[in-house]
């Protein structure tokens, strides 16, 4: 059997500060074999990432049922039907159209969806999300439409910052997206504590994020090595 690159001791380092500043870490397997999400699993770890459909469900189906897979990656329409029926928390929700969809699967399969709503932060094209003006836009049709969609729940936002060593620039972006969620869970969501989730920080930029307020990080080549 092949040795696993899971580093466990970063791992329960990690942990341990994560759990005494009430963040949830969200540990990312992508592209990583079953064998090094088990070696974690075992150490006590329950909420891992994915960021494509295919290998989420394959992944899913092999492993232990009382993990929390959380999808982080960009997702299609035409892909929600796959994942509905088991996933904890969608991370990166970027339309009103893909809230319908997640809804209708939620109803579907008779539950309730978990989602968050992905902001764009980076000055990136690449990343996708809604700037502010978006996301204001599609909670006023979400609770415009809220009976209608009730296997859906926004609770809370996502964000990736820029890639560069500016922390200045990361650290601004992600306070931009923490001054953001506070306001939200004061306004449109205040009496709604489910909206309690904002999910930025990765491997490269985590202890910046938290500072700025981030309660979920999702951390991948600094547990499972580089991808
Ligand atoms: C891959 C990925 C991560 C983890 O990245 P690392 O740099 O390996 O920690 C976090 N969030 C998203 C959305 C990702 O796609």
């Amino acid at each position: 059997m092949e040795e696993n690159m899971v580093d466990k001791n970063t791992w329960e380092t990690l942990r341990r500060s994560f759990k005494a500043r009430g963040v949830t870490l969200v540990a990312v397997s992508k592209t990583k074999p079953v064998g090094d999400i088990m070696a974690l699993y075992e150490a006590g770890q329950r909420d891992f990432g994915e960021n494509y459909v295919q290998e989420l469900v394959e992944k899913q189906a092999l492993l232990p049922a009382d993990i929390r897979w959380h999808y982080i990656g960009h997702l299609q329409s035409n892909k929600v039907k796959l994942i509905a029926p088991f996933v904890y928390l969608i991370h990166a929700v970027d339309s009103y159209r893909l809230l319908e969809e997640i809804n209708k699967y939620g109803a579907k399969n008779n539950r309730v969806i978990d989602i968050l709503l992905q902001v764009h932060i980076a000055d990136e094209d690449t990343k996708f999300g809604m700037d502010d003006k978006e996301i204001r836009a599609l909670i006023d049709s979400y609770r415009f439409n809220e009976d209608a969609l009730s296997h859906v729940r926004i609770c809370g936002l996502m964000g990736m910052a820029t890639n560069t060593e500016d922390t200045g620039k990361v650290r601004s972006e992600f306070v931009h997206l923490s001054d953001l969620f506070k306001t939200l869970a004061i306004t449109s969501f205040a009496g709604r504590p489910y909206f309690s989730v904002c999910s930025m920080g990765m491997s490269a930029d985590y202890n910046i994020a938290i500072d700025a307020g981030s309660n979920m990080v999702r951390i991948g080549s600094l547990l499972f090595g580089s991808r």
